[in-house]
């Protein structure tokens, strides 16, 4: 794993690279809070980031590490749903230039690759190896489509990209599936509704309004890990406790 984030490093043009890097307002924190308000009343988020790559034009590009099978979904985010990623994006953002939308935002699935050598052909097995750690150390997020930042991010390649989830067409660079590679009108427009989601939620918090409304996209929700699991009493064994459901 660790060769792998240094190849990545090197076939990038990075600038400047932050790990753990604080927003908030204590000492040692890198960038300032998000500042956030709603009826004339302002408040902070505060958080750590576990990497942020600052690339040209003070461009951010935001990485969590993260083990289990949570994949980047635009749609979730969209619906409000692991806005992690993003509000770390708007926080250094912000800071560096407000003007610039970012470079992209992933995931690194910290997992160690597993192949069953017994479906491999004989004499495959380091090229299955390989092609497998490139698999599973993808970058997992949504990668502004700008020729700069693209070539910062993944460097040069043919074909698909060893680093990110885009590929190399007749017709230029593709995302290889929805919500991998935006237009910068439309990473802008994702930032956007995430500001619009972040003012509501403070807006509801500011005016009481905190129901135990749990999110819930596929087999996951937003209770998995909730420390108030056992005081909040959402249970969906009661009447009227029931998700919302993202997808
Ligand atoms: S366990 Fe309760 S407080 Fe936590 S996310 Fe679920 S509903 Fe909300």
């Amino acid at each position: 794993m660790a060769w792998t984030l240094i190849e990545h490093v090197r076939q990038g043009d990075i600038q400047r690279v932050e790990f753990e890097a604080g927003f908030g307002s204590s000492p040692g924190c890198v960038f300032p809070p998000i500042q956030v308000e709603a009826a004339g009343k302002q408040g902070t988020i505060e958080g750590k980031i576990d990497r942020v790559d600052i690339l040209k034009k003070d461009r951010a590009k935001i990485i969590d590490y993260k083990s289990g099978s949570e994949k980047f979904d635009l749609t979730e985010v969209e619906k409000g749903y692991r806005l992690q990623l993003m509000i770390y994006l708007k926080a250094v953002q912000e800071a560096l230039d407000p003007r610039e939308p970012g470079a992209g935002v992933f995931y690194f699935h910290i997992d160690e690759p597993l192949l069953d050598a017994s479906e491999v052909a004989d004499g495959q097995l380091l090229e299955a190896l390989e092609k497998e750690r490139v698999r599973q150390y993808r970058l997992d997020g949504m990668l502004l489509d700008d020729e700069e930042v693209i070539r910062s991010v993944a460097g040069d390649f043919t074909d698909y990209s060893g680093i990110c989830s885009i590929r190399a067409t007749k017709e230029g660079i593709k995302g290889t599936g929805p919500g991998r590679l935006l237009s910068e009108e439309e990473f802008r427009k994702v930032r956007e509704k995430v500001d619009e989601l972040l003012k509501n939620l403070w807006g509801d918090m500011i005016s009481g309004r905190a129901p135990a409304s749990p999110m819930k996209s596929g087999q996951s929700t937003t209770c998995d890990y909730c420390s108030f699991k056992t005081v909040c009493g959402f249970d969906t064994a009661f009447e009227g406790c029931r998700y919302r459901v993202v997808r």
